[in-house]
C-alpha cells in the first residue's frame, strides 16, 4: 500500500507523476516526493515500527516507493554512540555520533540512498542502473546492483583512493574513470541519462533517492528515546543529508511520534571545497561555485546541486556551516578514533573537526544534546592518513626483543 501522492515542485508546486523525472518542466525547479500524511499519521504509531525489523525500511510509509522494497531491504539502523570519551576532550556534556561507517552493505550512508534509488528503479522496470559518484556512491550503487541483478554503470573522478576504486569495481560492475573533477562527470552523466535511458541513482532518480537520507535522521530521533537531538553537524557534497535530515525529524513531529523538533542543522565541508559553508558565513544564499582542491574527496563537490536548499535548511533551522582545512580534518579523524574506537573517512574527520570549531565558536552550546554525523568508513580513505600514525616496529618472535622495546617504550602508540 503506497502513501505516496506523485513528485511536486518544490519552487512552483506543479504535480507530477511517479516516474524517473527530476526538474520541473515549468519552472527548472527541483521536484521532491510528495506524501499522503494524513493517512501515514492515521497508520503509524511508534509501537509500529518498533514491532518491524532493525533496518532503515521500518519507516516505509515515509519512503517513496509503492511496493515492497526489493534492494537493500537490510540496510541501516547504524548504531547511535553515546561518545563519552569524545565529550570530554570537547569539554561537552552530551555527545552522540551516529555511525554509518558501519552501514551495511558498503559502510556508508549512501547504502541508504541506493537501496531507496534501486527498489524504485525496479519498480519504474529499469534494467540498467547508473551514478555520477564521489565514491561512495559507486560503491553502493555497484553491490547492490548486483543484489539487485541490475546492469550498473558507475562514473567517478579519476583521482579517487584505491579504497573507492577497487571497492566498486570488485563487483564486476561498469566503471569508468574521468579526467577532472565530480562536477564535469556529473553534467556528461546528465547527458548520458537522456541519451541511454538510465537510472542514474542521483540524477533522473534523485528525488527518491534523496529521501533515503531521511531515516539517517529517523533513526537519531527513534534511537535517542524519541526526541529530537539539540544539534546535528553534517558533512555536505550535495547538500542533501543535510536537509533530508531536518526533513526527517520535522516529519515525525507532524505524524505525532515526537512532541518537538526543535534541531538546528549545522553543515560540514572541507575549506577545499567548501561553496556552501562559505556562502553561510558570508550571510549569502547564492553559490559560488569552485573547483575542488581537497583530500576529503568523498565531499568535494565545487557546485552542489542542493546548495541553496541546503543554505535554507541551515538558516531556518538557527544552524550554521563551517569548514577545517586538510589537516584539521586528519586531526578530526585521529580525535574520534583515539576517543571512541572509530576510523571514519575524510568526511567524517571534516564534521567532527567542524564540531570542535563551532564549540570554540560558541555557535554550539556545551550544555545541549549533539550529535556528529559520521557518514564513511575510514579503512576506504587509507591514503589520507598513511603517513600520519606511527609506523609498527617490526621485532623477532622472542620475549627478549620484546622486552628490549618496553624498555626503551619504542612500541608504536601513533
Ligand atoms: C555523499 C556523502 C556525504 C554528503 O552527501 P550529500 O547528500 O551529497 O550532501 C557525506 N559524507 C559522505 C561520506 C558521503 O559519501
Ligand atoms: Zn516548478
Amino acid at each position: 500500500m503506497s502513501f505516496v501522492k506523485g513528485l511536486k515542485c518544490r519552487e512552483c508546486e506543479k504535480d507530477y507523476p511517479k516516474e524517473a523525472l527530476h526538474v520541473c518542466s515549468h519552472c527548472f525547479g527541483p521536484l521532491e516526493v510528495d506524501y499522503e500524511y494524513e493517512r501515514i499519521k492515521k497508520e503509524l504509531s511508534r509501537e509500529k515500527i518498533k514491532s518491524r525489523g532493525k533496518t532503515m525500511w521500518r519507516y516505509r510509509e515515509l519512503l517513496p516507493l509503492d511496493g515492497e522494497p526489493t534492494v537493500g531491504t537490510q540496510v541501516g539502523f547504524t548504531p547511535l554512540v553515546k561518545a563519552n570519551n569524545l565529550a570530554k576532550k570537547l569539554g561537552v556534556d552530551e555527545l552522540y555520533v551516529k555511525n554509518d561507517s558501519v552501514n551495511y552493505p558498503t559502510y556508508s550512508f549512501k547504502d541508504r540512498v541506493v537501496s531507496a534509488a534501486l527498489s524504485k528503479a525496479k519498480e519504474l522496470g529499469f534494467k540498467t542502473v547508473a551514478c555520477a559518484t564521489t565514491g561512495n556512491l559507486g560503491n553502493s550503487v555497484a553491490a547492490q546492483a548486483v543484489q539487485g541483478n541490475l546492469e550498473s554503470y558507475i562514473f567517478m573522478p579519476a583521482n579517487l583512493e584505491q579504497g573507492k576504486v577497487i571497492g566498486t569495481s570488485i563487483y564486476g560492475t561498469n566503471i569508468i574513470g574521468i579526467n577532472g573533477n565530480y562536477d564535469g562527470v556529473n553534467r556528461m552523466c546528465s547527458e548520458i541519462a537522456d541519451k541511454y535511458g538510465w537510472a542514474f541513482a542521483n540524477i533522473n532518480l534523485r528525488p527518491y533517492y534523496a529521501e533515503g537520507s531521511k531515516t539517517y535522521g529517523h533513526e537519531i530521533v527513534e534511537q535517542l528515546g524519541w526526541k529530537a537531538p539539540k544539534h546535528v553537524i553534517v558533512p555536505m557534497a550535495g547538500g542533501s543529508l543535510i536537509i533530508k535530515i531536518g526533513k526527517a525529524i520535522k516529519e515525525m513531529a507532524k505524524l505525532g511520534l515526537i512532541d518537538d523538533s526543535n534541531t538546528s542543522l549545522y553543515g560540514a565541508q572541507a575549506s577545499g571545497s567548501s561553496p556552501i559553508s562559505t556562502a553561510v558565513k558570508n550571510g549569502s544564499d547564492v553559490i559560488k561555485p569552485v573547483i575542488p582542491d581537497t583530500i576529503a574527496h568523498s565531499i568535494a563537490i565545487g557546485n552542489p546541486a542542493d546548495g541553496y536548499y541546503s543554505i535554507k535548511a541551515i538558516h531556518e533551522s538557527g544552524g550554521w556551516a563551517e569548514d577545517v582545512s586538510d589537516e584539521e580534518l586528519i586531526e578530526g579523524i585521529k580525535l574520534l578514533a583515539s576517543t571512541e574506537g572509530i576510523f571514519t573517512e575524510t568526511a567524517g574527520g571534516v564534521a567532527v573537526a567542524v564540531t570542535k570549531k563551532l564549540l570554540e565558536q560558541e555557535r554550539i552550546p556545551r550544555d545541549e544534546s549533539i550529535v556528529i554525523s559520521i557518514t564513511g568508513n575510514g579503512l576506504k580513505t587509507l591514503e589520507a592518513v598513511m603517513d600520519k600514525v606511527g609506523k609498527p616496529p617490526i621485532i623477532e618472535a622472542n620475549i627478549e626483543e620484546f622486552n628490549a622495546l618496553m624498555e626503551k617504550k619504542e612500541v608504536c602508540t601513533a
